[in-house]
């Protein structure tokens, strides 16, 4: 059986079970979280050697320009559009609408210390100290001055960058190992959670899970068919096939960030983009490019307004875009991250903080499909880039045989 099937296998199975058994649950918890922490226990220094051999393997500095330029770009228009898809389906559906909700407000914060904090943060004092606590955005920043450190000091450079590789080569042995648990430790994951969240705790909050899967399924369709169809010039059908075992992961895991090994290998093997494209592109996409994350933090921010009957200016929503674009990058690939940089974007526009007391309710809900949206983002960024610098196997896309590229690393597994 394809890994993606016995994936959902365990998933379809870990919620039924978790319906049946109810609170007890939480005995089988210890159960996924060691699945859990397997998976972390791979990410720093995956995404460390993996972003590094990313910048390292290009080699000509302004194909790693244009490439790092376009990546970016993508990452914040395709941010900025999903927030604005939030912001219309929260002004139409209007979730919050009718709870009348009163607050006081000295409750609502400035909060432009912590933006310029994240800012400033963004940068590691100590790289050793970013490995060891497993900051990932500084542990990005350095991989990338190592990377181009390595680059520049040309042939007394090229033992680390040998290094390097080996350590992701290893790294990628290593996950495929602890992939081999993947169905089991979804199995678990999701008793606990549909044990414990239960069913009926969605009710309440019905029209809000609504909108958000409302605005996550029309940014899916528009803005990744759009990229693929008009941009990338491939067929859709191939993607979230190619996908599969990413998408299982997304669903089970919420974190992109554990998910991550899992979108590589999907990326490389089943998407046919080159081993430098991905390497780049998705360790720093699975950090900063969470598409699924803005839509979830515009339409909380429109849903808590509505709940305590505050009207939002255009300047307000302008600011929302701003603010969720920022805390979109800011926000880590771990469950209900969204959450937390979700008061960033309250207190910039004055919103009641304790407004996310109501939302924390169906976090994990809007987490399933924030984390698939934030996941498929990154896939659909590489697979355009890869296809515009020529590292793109079309023929692998089409999911025919695995061939060979023109330059650079290859994916030398084949498909079952
Ligand atoms: N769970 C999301 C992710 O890992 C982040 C979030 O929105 O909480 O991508």
């Amino acid at each position: 059986m394809k890994p993606w099937k016995k994936m959902l296998m365990g998933l379809g199975l870990g919620v039924l079970v978790g319906i049946l058994i109810g609170p007890k649950a939480q005995y089988v918890k210890p159960f996924g979280t060691v699945f859990l922490t397997l998976l972390n226990m791979l990410i720093v220094p995956l995404v460390f050697s993996s972003m590094c051999v990313g910048i390292t393997s290009i080699s000509d500095i302004r194909k790693l320009g244009r490439v790092g330029f376009k990546t970016l770009l993508l990452f914040v228009v395709t941010t900025m559009i999903a927030i604005v898809f939030g912001l219309f389906a929260a002004h139409f559906i209007k979730p919050g609408a009718g709870m009348g909700l009163s607050y006081s407000r000295e409750l609502a914060l400035d909060n432009t210390p912590a933006l310029s904090k994240m800012f400033l943060d963004l940068v590691p004092t100590n790289p050793i100290g970013s490995l060891a606590t497993g900051n990932i955005l500084q542990v990005i920043i350095f991989a990338i001055f190592l990377g181009l450190g390595i680059n520049f000091a040309g042939e007394k450079g090229k033992p680390l960058a040998r290094f390097m590789e080996s350590l992701s080569e290893v790294m990628f042995a290593m996950t495929r190992l602890v992939m081999k648990l993947a169905p089991f430790g979804i199995f678990f994951i999701m008793i606990w959670v549909t044990g414990t969240f239960g069913v009926a705790i969605l009710f309440p909050l019905l029209k809000l899970i609504f909108a958000i899967y409302l605005a996550s399924i029309i940014h899916l369709v528009v803005v990744f068919g759009g990229i693929l169809i008009f941009l990338a010039k491939v067929r859709v059908g191939p993607f979230f096939k190619g996908m599969g075992d990413a998408i299982a992961m997304a669903i089970s895991t919420t974190s992109s960030s554990a998910t991550l090994p899992t979108t590589l290998h999907c990326v490389e093997q089943n998407l046919g983009v080159s081993k430098n494209i991905a390497n780049f592109i998705l360790p720093l996409g699975c950090t900063i490019n969470m598409n699924g994350t803005a839509i979830f933090q515009a339409i909380a921010a429109l849903f808590i307004a509505q709940c305590y009957g505050i009207d939002l200016t255009i300047v307000n929503m302008i600011t929302i875009v701003a603010t969720a674009t920022l805390s979109a990058v800011g926000c880590a690939g771990i469950p209900g991250a969204g959450i937390v940089t979700l008061s960033i974007v309250l207190s910039t526009i004055g919103l009641p903080l304790e407004g996310i007391a109501i939302v924390a309710g169906i976090d994990r809900i809007r987490d399933i499909i924030g984390t698939v949206l934030n996941v498929l983002g990154d896939g659909v960024v590489a697979v355009y880039v890869a296809k515009s610098e020529k590292e793109f196997d079309e023929t692998c896309y089409n999911h025919t045989v695995n061939v060979s590229y023109q330059e650079g690393a290859m994916p030398t597994e084949s498909k079952s």
